[in-house]
């Protein structure tokens, strides 16, 4: 099993018995599943040390609700871990992030107000600033971020370019159900029927449809999609099924059939921005 380290002080300590050593990093939020594991044994193959955090991060929820229903699977994930080879398991508590009470915070003006960021204010100011705490108390050489999200990792990438700060940004593909479906710990929130229809999402953003014609699909099939949009090269698109919130993205055909040379996308298909989960 990995060592349990709870506080920034515990580890801080730890770190310095651990020097000459390179670490690698997995910041998850818990609920661990095949995805988080692939990092895991990325991180294990490049490095000397593996460290993986669970912290559900209260600031980057829209909803409190929602970060309620997070699903708490700490003994469950202790395994997955160990199985992965991880070596010790950052777990804080809130209160040990957040001596400020979040009074600083760390943001993005451009990326972090599109998509995802215009569906879910405040969301990536939130994302941002406990990742730059994660990335400051561990002090890891290497941090393994999923393209899941794709736009957090643009965002933690160009925070870490931006502030200069000492970290590799490692970027690993999705991992997927046999039916195409991207892993995500919201899924088991899925009823049996709507687990059935959820790959269409993958399916239809790997289809050849225009990001209008695809959205159109969702809505037909059940889905209530907020954005289908095709720019840095992907398709990305977040659809509700039910109270759950899907996000996938996979890479756009011809690097982005509806970007133009200069790189702009110029086929957005948006439902009306609210705040949400
Ligand atoms: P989370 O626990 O949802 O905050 O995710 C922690 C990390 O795991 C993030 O870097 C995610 O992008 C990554 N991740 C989540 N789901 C997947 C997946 N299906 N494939 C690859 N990486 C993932």
């Amino acid at each position: 099993m990995p060592t349990i380290v709870s506080t920034p002080t515990e580890w801080r300590s730890l770190r310095k018995s651990l020097a000459g050593r390179s670490v690698g990093f997995v910041p998850t939020m818990g609920n661990l599943h095949e995805g988080h594991i692939d990092l895991c044994r990325r991180a294990r193959a490049e490095n000397d040390i593996v460290v993986a955090s669970i912290f559900v991060n209260p600031t980057q929820f829209n909803q409190a609700s929602d970060f309620e229903k997070y699903a708490r699977t700490l003994e469950a994930d202790k395994k997955l871990l160990a199985g992965a080879g991880v070596d010790y398991l950052f777990h804080p508590d809130a209160k040990d992030m957040y001596p400020d009470d979040y009074s600083i915070k760390v943001g993005e003006e451009e990326i972090a107000k599109e998509l995802e960021g215009a569906f879910r204010p405040g969301h990536f100011t939130g994302m941002l600033t406990v990742v730059m705490k994660l990335l400051n108390i561990i002090g890891a050489e290497r941090a393994y971020f999923g393209e899941k999200d794709f736009q957090q990792l643009l965002l933690v990438k160009k925070m870490v370019a931006a502030l200069f700060m000492p970290v590799e940004i490692i970027a690993c593909p999705t991992v997927r159900a046999q039916n195409g479906l991207a892993l995500s710990s919201r899924n088991a929130r899925l009823t049996p029927e709507q687990l059935e229809k959820a790959p269409l999402l993958a399916e239809l953003l790997q289809s050849g449809m225009s990001d209008a014609a695809v959205m159109k699909k969702l809505e037909e099939a059940g889905f209530k999609p907020e954005y289908v949009d095709t720019r840095w090269g992907r398709r990305l698109a977040a659809a509700w099924l039910g109270d759950v919130r899907l996000i996938d993205n996979v890479p756009a055909v011809n690097g982005g059939a509806a970007q133009n040379a200069a790189g702009q996308h110029n086929e957005v298909c948006h439902a009306a921005v609210s705040g949400c989960g």
